[in-house]
């Protein structure tokens, strides 16, 4: 009902996803990384498109995020990123959510779940070459690689390693860490351990570090049509999946000398035309004071005053054909204008990432043409 929305163009993620397996070579594997409800597009909705174009994985970083996708009938590989409590455990080897485990502890822990379930599991293991969160020191990998691939109930299937920058001009590091994840492969090579499916790269690796893909990529981002950086855009004509919408709820015609929203942040020096629009910060809109803008009509109008939870004020006095009911563009196109994620991310002081992912799920999700075919 709401006049805000969120709107995901799944012909556009089809597109995407046709651009990057055109460009990828056709023995690369993917994951398709839909955690955090895929950047908030929808888990479930990418995830299904993912799988059209041949994922090898999904990945999420919550169990409650795998089991989500089980709940919903997709019975493809899934990854958990990050460690799992011993209860989480339990369910992950239940509903056949593929674990990390990058210790001997939490191998064992595992193992003897899986026996008490009648099953071998899948594990991957996380190298930290550098990022320091998760994962074993590349220096002790290979004993604890050694101890996990002898026990009969986990099967070791996949070496996965994360960067710590890959979408930057300076790889300097990232190929630091590359040695590091090669090193380990080198070592478990030479004891004769093999696994199925290496991993390094996600979507700045995917783009600019091609001797990092081995034979699988993790991509989050690039399939939903967002550069990682404005330096890493190797492929081009992606375009973004997700756009947010309202519609102008109020019109406001001011005098010199009033005052515009929270904390009279804003005084009109003369006579203004200011439009109302029903989304604020509490939607995911960055919190701001004169600053930032939409489109409405093809047209830019600046965001006037301290912005609130639920709305915010905009000033349409060059844009006189503005009515109640006027669609707004708050991020997306409008003809030739165009307020994008990273305009909205630098207002933020953030990265596009939590723009995409920090739209609040009060904004209803809209899907745009569904049953596009691919
Ligand atoms: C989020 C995440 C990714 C995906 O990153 P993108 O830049 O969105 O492609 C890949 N790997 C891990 C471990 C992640 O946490």
């Amino acid at each position: 009902m709401r006049p805000a929305r969120v709107r995901i163009d799944l012909a556009r993620l089809r597109a995407n996803f046709q651009i990057i397996c055109s460009d990828k070579p056709a023995t690369l594997d993917f994951a398709c990384v839909v955690k955090d409800n895929a950047y908030g597009h929808g888990a479930v909705a990418v995830a299904r498109i993912a799988l059209e174009f041949g994922a090898r994985y999904l990945a999420v970083a919550t169990t409650d995020e795998g089991l989500e996708l089980r709940q919903n009938d997709i019975v493809a590989p899934v990854l958990v990123f990050g460690e799992r409590t011993p209860a989480e455990l339990e369910e992950c080897v239940r509903h056949e959510l593929t674990c990390f485990v990058n210790d001997v502890r939490t191998a064992k822990q595992l193992a003897r779940l899986a026996e008490e379930q009648a099953k071998r599991v899948p594990v991957h293991v996380e190298v930290d070459t550098g990022l320091s969160r998760y994962g074993v020191r590349w220096t002790k990998a290979l004993e604890v690689l050694e101890i996990i691939h002898a026990i009969p109930a986990l099967q070791l299937q996949g070496l996965m390693s994360h960067f710590a920058m890959s979408d930057e001009q300076d790889k300097t590091f990232a190929l630091e860490q590359l040695r590091r994840f090669q090193e380990v492969l080198a070592g478990l090579g030479e004891s004769g351990i093999r696994v199925t499916l290496s991993h390094m790269c996600n979507s700045g690796g995917y783009l600019d570090l091609p001797q990092g893909h081995f034979n699988m990529v993790r991509m989050g981002i690039l399939p939903l049509g967002v550069y990682p950086s404005q330096v890493c855009r190797r492929i081009s004509g992606l375009q973004p999946v997700m756009s947010v919408t309202c519609e102008v709820a109020a019109l406001q015609e001011i005098e010199a000398g009033d005052y515009v929203g929270y904390g009279m942040r804003y005084q009109a020096g003369e006579r203004r035309r200011i439009a109302v629009l029903p989304l604020g910060y509490g939607d995911g809109f960055p919190r701001v004071r004169n600053a930032g803008s939409v489109l409405i009509r093809g047209k830019r109008a600046p965001v006037v005053g301290g912005n609130a939870m639920d709305a915010m004020m905009v000033d349409v006095t060059d844009i006189p054909e503005t009515e109640v009911g006027d669609n707004v563009v708050v991020m997306g196109k409008d003809g030739e204008e165009e307020i994008d994620v990273h305009e909205l991310a630098r207002l933020k002081g953030s990265v596009s990432y939590d723009i995409l992912a920090g739209w609040r799920s009060r904004l209803p999700r809209v899907y745009l043409n569904e049953n596009s075919r691919s």
